[in-house]
């Protein structure tokens, strides 16, 4: 007899609801708690997972596995070709381990709100408990609904009342119990499930061996990392946030999207030791504290948009008008924008710091999906895909948001003739041209603020000797090409 948890994108002890209840089962029936985690090369192709997000699954796996060995519960880790067989496999483990009780955090996504749907089926076929949990949100999607009973489809308002519900149901913030010593005695009653093996890397989502080790010193998997990022942020960067946050050179934000991504680290604990840390409150005081809780607030909206518009999973527009705008197909820009060569030193400082990190600053996220969306005029779902291909946080609510954002065809985006210039960004966020110097080493030896724009300003020949290419495009003209664009699929 066992209490089965069944690990998903919540690979972590501390604060995790599923987690908790499930080890509240063992120890109210005094029977193991066992751990399962079930990989699926199919399940990560079919949503691009990205190579580096894969490997830091499977090394916070280890970290996990570790962890949970130390309280004698044992995490089982299998692989499973095709995804569709997970639920009936997670059944059949539960009944070869006589597991009359398993739970599990909701994933909000369609083809995993679907999985779990067949899991409830089956596991009633089988007398089997399951117990699924709201976990990933700080406030439950649903929760929250305008005066007229409607999903907020703009983030301001949409946040006044996550605040409102917050104070009002404080345990919200309330962290889960974590689990202590394992109540049954799992090492004798299931010896061989300890220390499972698990790969070193899965499928075709192959990383080079330097990719390997870059992706390990900048990204140490699991929870004690991310609780200590959590804690550098809250003693030595938090009060400075909301100004220095968009700057792109040094490091001014967190870092803790992978760990957000992988499930190690729970939003509400983020929020609950960030409002501590603040006097106890979310939204004053000090304003850094303040800003940076509202970040985090911003992933809890782009998770309530999915759950209550599905649709966005299958590749649509959050409002069908934006369906009309005619997009240019042009490969040889998408490929420049990808290789980080369309002559813009932001954008190609941006897209390589991508490749090297597997992640992006958010300014530059915001930067590029403008650009390529607009001044490229390349169909925003493409950079969404590449971004999910190549992001070690990748996470779908997240991403699909802020290219709606980006490209102003999503929920709450900026208006679509509010058009980012390059040239400005860099000029504003990156002043001295230092992120772009570290990126994009053809810039170096260009001095004072031509390095923004140095075939504009008389920079062009050391530019051009290093081999970094002319702009693909003339921003003014772009930004007339897009404009017309879009104000006549909007307005015909
Ligand atoms: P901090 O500034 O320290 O913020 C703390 C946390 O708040 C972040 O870790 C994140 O969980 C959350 N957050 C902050 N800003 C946003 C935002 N705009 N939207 C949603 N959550 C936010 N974030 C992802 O986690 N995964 C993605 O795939 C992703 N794709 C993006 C694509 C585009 C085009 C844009 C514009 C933004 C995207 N973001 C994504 C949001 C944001 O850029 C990252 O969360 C942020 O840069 C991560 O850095 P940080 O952890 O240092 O953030």
């Amino acid at each position: 007899k066992a209490v089965v948890h069944w690990f998903k994108s919540d690979l972590r002890l501390h604060d995790n609801r599923a987690l908790g209840t499930a080890f509240q089962l063992a120890k109210d029936h005094q029977i193991p708690l066992i751990g399962v985690y079930i990989l699926s090369p199919e399940d990560f192709a079919a949503h691009l997972t990205s190579p580096a997000r894969v490997d830091l699954i499977l090394r916070t796996l280890k970290q996990l596995q570790r962890d949970l060995a130390e309280l004698d519960i044992p995490l089982y880790v299998e692989t499973q070709e095709k995804r569709k067989g997970i639920p009936s496999r997670i059944v059949d483990l539960c009944q070869e381990w006589e597991a009359k009780h398993l739970c599990a955090n909701i994933e909000y996504e369609v083809d995993e709100l679907r999985r779990d749907a067949r899991l409830v089926r089956l596991c009633a076929e089988k007398d089997i408990d399951f117990t699924p949990s709201h976990d990933t949100c700080v406030v439950t999607p649903g929760a929250l609904v305008t005066g007229t009973g409607k999903q907020y489809a703009v983030y301001t308002p949409w946040f006044r009342s996550w605040l409102r519900f917050l104070k009002e149901n404080p345990d919200y913030l309330e962290p889960s119990e974590e689990p202590g010593s394992n109540p049954g005695d799992a090492r004798k009653q299931f010896p061989d499930l300890f220390g499972c093996q698990i790969p070193a890397m899965l499928g075709n989502k192959k990383l080079s061996d330097v990719e390997r080790k870059r992706f390990e010193d900048l990204w140490p998997a699991g929870e004690h990392e991310a609780l200590q990022r959590l804690d550098k942020l809250l003693e030595e960067k938090c009060s400075w946030y909301g100004e220095t946050r968009s700057l792109l050179s040094g490091e001014h934000t967190s870092a803790l999207s992978p760990y957000f991504a992988s499930g190690a680290l729970s939003a509400r604990t983020a929020v609950t030791t960030a409002k501590r840390a603040n006097k106890n409150h979310l939204d004053r005081y000090d304003q850094g504290y303040a800003s940076w809780i509202s970040e985090v607030a911003w992933r809890d909206f782009y998770k309530h948009v999915l759950v209550h518009w599905p649709f966005i999973c299958m590749n649509k527009c959050f409002k069908p008008e934006h369906t009309n705008i005619e997009w240019e197909y042009d490969t040889d820009q998408f490929q420049a924008w990808c290789d980080g060569k369309t002559g813009f030193p932001i954008v190609d400082a941006a897209m390589r710091q991508l490749k090297h990190c597997a992640w992006m600053h958010n300014r530059t996220r915001m930067v590029v999906s403008s650009f390529l969306s607009k001044d490229l005029l390349t169909d925003w779902r493409r950079g969404e895909r590449f971004f999910m291909e190549h992001l070690i946080d990748g996470d779908f609510a997240s991403n699909h948001g802020g290219w709606g954002f980006g490209s102003s065809t999503g929920v709450d985006p900026q208006p679509y003739f509010r058009i980012f210039n390059p040239m400005r960004q860099s000029e504003r966020f990156d002043p001295d041209g230092e992120y772009i110097r570290r990126w994009v080493p053809e810039l170096r030896d260009v001095k004072g603020t031509a390095i923004h724009a140095p075939y504009d300003r008389g920079a062009g020949g050391t530019a051009e000797q290093n081999g970094y290419p002319k702009p693909i495009v003339e921003h003014a003209a772009s930004r007339d090409r897009a404009l017309a664009r879009y104000k006549s699929a909007l307005h015909g």
